[in-house]
């Protein structure tokens, strides 16, 4: 065996991303050390001091330079998400780029209101009142997935911001460049250099994040990773967000408008090319409305356009970003062909990279591994079943419960089934869509995860609610003080009597 050459050490301790349509190497970074880890916490944490000591408004005010950065910049930051992850620049400006310029203006806005004092009237010891008051936690660690590299990090660290943290973000190895650029923009923008910092690296780096001091982590991944951040979070008592994987399952009703389900479910299934956590991956349609369905799905299926994102402004989807994610869709679809499901179209890769064909399964049962684990990929697995209850029971069982959809033209109808359904979000006659509505929570029950972010209560998770209680009435003694005696008990007790009669 030779000797290690310098340029091999050099190349260990980088991370190279590349074009996952093309290969085209996009550029390099460092894998960085636990050492560097820590050293970024410590300079973040030396920064909050001050920004945490801003009123809110003032903060609100800098963050929004970011967003108008954002705003300008928009097309460069389309063509590197593009590039970097493999989704077309459509869904790069709806699904990452827009979403946070409209995330950052909601709550640039909202913030100094959500996070005022709240005051609390006590309903039984009327000469006291109490409030509580929202404080910056210090440093806010946030471990980040590669299919939203952008939209998911960038909309955690404005909250976290507005909230008076430092943040260190440890992107994924697999989209680590578009991290570095909203670094670029963060600083373009004038906020305090050290009070956001970028660590690049694999694994180890994340769980050195845990490790260095953090005061809160927001971890967005797989169920797996989240379980080993949950047990190094609790570890160390440190709070934690975790937004996990999905199975969401679609419930298409018998009055359903089949031609709108099939447009929603196309899109639900392979926008990003399924590479969402609310991806439709499993649907459950009543045998009344099954063929129809399965007919219209695989006709709107046929014409998606797809191709490398680089080319055309107009293609509907384009590629896979990793290539252990195509295996494992490839291992799915396996696994459920020989267990007796049918692949009605796509099921192949085409062109130079990692494009995989849309692809649609039926014949699909509740047993099948298709229908019980993460795919990650653009697939839908359709089964068809009796009538809603049975879709109801099926849908809830699964260790998953991120997100599900209702399809039917009763809306009140919808809004019942909607209720039944184990899942942190549940829409009725669309799917996907909430992500991008910063009012509304966002977070997984069961194994899809613990905690909200986006939403007044994600912001105020943010921030340590403190409770102060204070007096209203300068009474020389109180009640409940010693010294205890007869007389006092015996008006405690008529005080009781009279109070809870
Ligand atoms: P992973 O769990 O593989 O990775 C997530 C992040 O954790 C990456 O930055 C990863 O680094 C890092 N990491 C890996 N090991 C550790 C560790 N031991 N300690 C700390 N950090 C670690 O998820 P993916 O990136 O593959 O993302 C896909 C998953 O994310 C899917 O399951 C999807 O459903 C889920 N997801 C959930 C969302 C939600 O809102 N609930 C939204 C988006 C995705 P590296 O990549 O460098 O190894």
């Amino acid at each position: 065996m030779g000797a290690l050459q310098s340029s091999d050490i050099a190349r260990k301790d980088r991370i190279v991303s590349r074009n996952p349509a093309n290969g085209e190497v996009l550029g390099e970074v460092p894998d960085m050390t636990a050492a560097e880890v820590k050293a970024a916490v410590e300079r973040a944490r030396g920064a909050q001091v001050g920004w945490g000591a801003l009123p809110v408004r003032e903060r609100c005010d800098r963050v929004a330079r970011f967003r108008d950065l954002v705003v300008r910049r928009a097309p460069e930051l389309c063509d590197l998400i593009s590039k970097e992850g493999g989704k077309t620049r459509a869904e790069a400006l709806s699904m990452e780029v827009m979403l946070i310029a409209d995330l950052a203006t909601y709550f640039c806005k909202r913030a100094p209101k959500i996070l005022s004092p709240e005051s609390i009237s006590l309903h039984l010891i009327k000469t006291r009142a109490s409030y509580l008051h929202y404080v910056p936690r210090g440093v806010v660690g946030i471990i980040a997935p590669w299919n939203f590299p952008f939209g998911i990090p960038a909309g955690e660290l404005v909250m976290a911001l507005l909230a008076g943290n430092g943040v260190v973000l440890k992107p994924s190895d697999i989209a680590p460049l578009i991290a570095l650029k909203c670094k670029e923009l963060y600083d373009a923008a004038g906020l305090p250099p050290d009070l956001f910092q970028v660590v690049t690296g694999r694994g180890p780096a994340g769980a050195a994040l845990i490790e260095s001091g953090i005061d809160y982590c927001i971890f967005t991944g797989s169920t797996t990773t989240g379980k080993k951040v949950a047990a190094a979070c609790g570890e160390r008592l440190i709070p934690c967000t975790l937004e996990l994987g999905g199975k969401a399952p679609a419930i298409v009703c018998a009055d359903a408008d089949v031609e709108r389900t099939a447009r929603a479910l196309v899109w639900g299934a392979f926008a990003n090319q399924g590479q969402v956590c609310v991806s439709v991956e499993r649907v459950y349609a009543l045998e009344a409305v099954h063929d129809e369905l399965v007919e219209k799905i695989i006709a709107q299926t046929q014409k998606l356009r797809q191709g490398d994102p680089a080319g055309e402004a107009t293609l509907d989807t384009g590629s896979m970003t990793w290539d252990r994610q195509v295996e494992i869709v490839e291992e799915r679809l396996k696994s459920a062909v020989a267990d007796g499901a049918t692949i009605r179209t796509g099921g192949v890769r085409k062109g130079q990279g990692l494009q995989f064909e849309p692809t649609v399964v039926t014949g699909c049962k509740q047993d099948m591994e298709i229908m019980r684990k993460e795919i990650f990929g653009p697939v839908m697995p359709i089964m068809k079943v009796a009538d809603e209850e049975e879709a109801v029971r099926l849908s809830n069982d699964s260790h998953l419960g991120l997100a599900a959809y209702v399809f039917t033209d009763d809306r009140q109808k919808g809004r019942r089934l909607a209720e039944r359904i184990e899942a942190g979000t549940v829409m009725v006659n669309d799917c996907l869509l909430t992500y991008g509505a910063p009012e509304t929570p966002w977070g997984g029950v069961k194994q899809s995860g613990i905690g909200h972010t986006h939403s007044d209560r994600g912001l105020r998770d943010l921030c340590q609610q403190r409770h102060v209680n204070y007096d209203r009435l300068a009474l020389k003694r109180e009640l409940w003080w010693y010294p205890y005696s007869d007389k006092v008990y015996k008006q405690t007790l008529k005080l009781m009597k009279w109070i809870f009669r």
